[in-house]
């Protein structure tokens, strides 16, 4: 059992020309799922972690599943206005516009090694915004982990700018 082929492909969604890779189908298969959390996590086995931080919404599926893995705490980084307690906020561009991310700005301490999750890498753009919230808060990163990658679109070379390593299970062309 392969993981990429339980990730559901839906053409002109969420409009005309995109293909939206659909990781429910992974998530809602006990097999998929579980061995998609143990093969994110293994490579990080000789690696000390605190923190696994989950990117809004999908990566809180994902990332609440690595943390329990690794017997350490989870921290959301959320999209603007959804976190009660104070925060840092960082800007990042969408296809059209920008928006704001949020983190509690007590949820990592100095130092702490922090392993970001998100479901899929595709621009990296989303991904640099969680690099600079946990900098901010000076969290040492030790890489940032995706189910899927979307290489056309450059995520792996953004991060590797910012000295981030990208680890993804399957990318699709
Ligand atoms: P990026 O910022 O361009 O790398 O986009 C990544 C973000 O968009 C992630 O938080 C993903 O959850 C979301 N995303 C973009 N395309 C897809 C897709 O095809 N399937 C699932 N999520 C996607």
């Amino acid at each position: 059992m392969d993981v990429k082929s339980l990730i559901r492909s839906i053409p002109n969604y969420p409009k005309p020309g995109i293909i939206f890779r659909d990781i429910t189908t992974l998530w809602q298969d006990a097999r998929g799922f579980r061995r998609a959390v143990d093969e994110l996590v293994w490579p990080y086995a000789g690696d000390r972690i605190d923190k696994v931080v989950g990117i809004e919404a999908r990566g809180f599926i994902l990332g609440g599943a690595v943390a329990h893995q690794l017997s350490v705490g989870f921290v959301p980084v959320r999209k603007k206005g959804k976190l009660p307690w104070q925060t840092e906020q960082q800007e990042y561009e969408l296809e059209y516009g920008t928006d704001v991310m949020e983190i509690h700005q007590d949820a990592i301490v100095a130092g702490e090694n922090v392993l970001i999750v998100d479901d899929l890498l595709a621009t990296g753009g989303t991904a640099e915004a969680a690099v600079k919230l946990i900098r901010r808060m000076a969290g040492e990163i030790v890489g940032a982990a995706f189910i899927v990658e979307l290489p056309a679109l450059g995520g792996r070379e953004r991060l590797d700018t910012l000295g981030i390593r990208v680890r993804s299970l399957c990318q699709f062309e």
